[in-house]
């Protein structure tokens, strides 16, 4: 049987308020049996536990950087109270979505950008103090986040996911060798995306995880032109029961069959968040 974990699915997302349950169900039945919840401030981290408990899957707390501009440093005193409280809660697996994002023009200069970089430290010490993988946001700043893994990392070494990664293959190989996996969704299915699709083929079958990054990133086929939204198509709604179809442009990509991509992305998505083994099984 086929099992595919989502690794990246905000299922609290406004897009979800009406139909959380229909989306979680239509997963199942696409054989989507787990998908990972990431926090992205001190106000959705109850929901997201909430929704974990709710559907059997799992969460991650942290802060992300799109959304530190109302963030305190109070924040992370709460992150650092939430994960001891909730350290032997099976499904809270990871640290985030933290990260660094050079793409925001606001955040790209200062304050924020030092701001982002604060932050993002603060909650690489939070992960190394309470043992905690890290899920990563990374847009154009592979570089500054690979260097502040290096400057603080704990004693055995760094696993957890940079999501949705579209940087260089020197960069995807620097992560990979600090322990991360990397993860693909709807990127890969554009045709233009050449260097996107030309990495999901070279890094080892090893270091790859899935993810939708749900409600985002949607797949071309439900992707709507710039056109077609002014003239009031609304955007694609990407969800997590999409991953069969994503994974399988992957599988074309590399040449191999869908049963084994699902079968080694599901191995991989349980080393890079070892306390998934308890509540997927496969
Ligand atoms: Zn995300």
């Amino acid at each position: 049987m086929t099992n595919w974990i989502d690794t990246h699915c905000h299922l609290d997302a406004p897009e979800f308020d009406a139909d959380a349950l229909e989306v979680a169900t239509r997963a199942r039945s696409a054989d989507v049996t787990h998908c990972v919840l990431p926090a992205v401030s001190v106000g959705n981290f109850a929901t997201v536990r909430l929704l974990a408990e709710q559907f059997g899957y799992s969460y991650a707390l942290g802060l992300h950087p799109l959304w530190l501009r109302e963030a305190q440093d109070s924040d992370l005193k709460a992150l650092d109270e939430e994960l001891t409280r909730h350290q032997s809660d099976p499904r809270l697996v990871a640290v985030g979505e933290i990260g660094l994002d050079y793409f925001v023009p606001e955040l790209l200069v200062s304050p924020m950008r030092e701001r982002q970089e604060h932050f993002y430290r603060e909650q690489l010490k939070l992960a190394r103090k309470h043992n905690f993988p890290v899920i990563l946001h990374v847009r154009r700043s592979a570089d500054r986040l690979l260097k502040h893994l290096r400057d603080i990392r704990p004693e055995g070494g760094w696993c957890g996911i940079a999501h949705a990664f579209n940087g260089s293959q020197q960069q995807a190989e620097e992560f990979i060798k600090l322990g991360f996996k990397l993860g693909f969704g709807g990127g890969v299915t554009y045709e233009a995306a050449l260097q996107l699709r030309r990495l999901a083929t070279s890094i080892p079958l090893s270091a790859l995880v899935m993810e939708t990054d749900s409600p985002d990133i949607p797949p071309h086929w439900l992707y709507t032109t710039a056109a077609d939204r002014a003239l009031g198509t609304p955007q694609g709604r990407n969800e997590p029961a999409e991953l069969p179809r994503i994974a399988q442009v992957v599988a074309e990509l590399r040449g191999i069959p869908l049963g084994e991509l699902a079968a080694a992305t599901t191995a991989n998505a349980l080393a890079a968040l070892p306390k998934l083994r308890n509540l997927v099984q496969c």
